[in-house]
């Protein structure tokens, strides 16, 4: 029986996962999440996610020489099997469109 995203309570990433503390990679085409807490490349596990905003268009399309069809966030729970932290992240194409990361979060 389904569930409702993080059992109907609200949540937001915390410091852990914010200011370019999250990061990850590729192997094929799949992309994994890093634990921002544990030492190394420690992979987490996305234990649930949910389409949080979806609409046709993007208000960015008149904006720049691309377009995407649609508008989206999904938001993905994380968590460590090797010390436990549980986080969210969010994936979206309502936020920045392109740029330099250092120019958003120097450093
Ligand atoms: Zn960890």
């Amino acid at each position: 029986m389904a569930t409702s995203f993080n059992q109907g309570k609200p949540y937001h990433g915390s410091d852990a996962v914010c200011a370019g503390k999250l990061q990850g990679a590729t192997d094929t085409d799949y992309f994994y999440f890093f634990c921002s807490r544990c030492e190394g490349k420690h992979i987490v596990r996305l234990l649930d996610y949910e389409v949080r905003h979806e609409q046709a268009g993007n208000p960015y399309n008149d904006q720049l020489k691309s377009t995407a069809p649609k508008s989206f966030i999904l938001a993905f729970k994380l968590h460590c099997e090797k010390c436990d932290l549980t986080d969210f992240v969010k994936i979206g194409n309502l936020g920045l469109q392109g740029g330099e990361f250092k120019h958003v979060i120097p450093g």
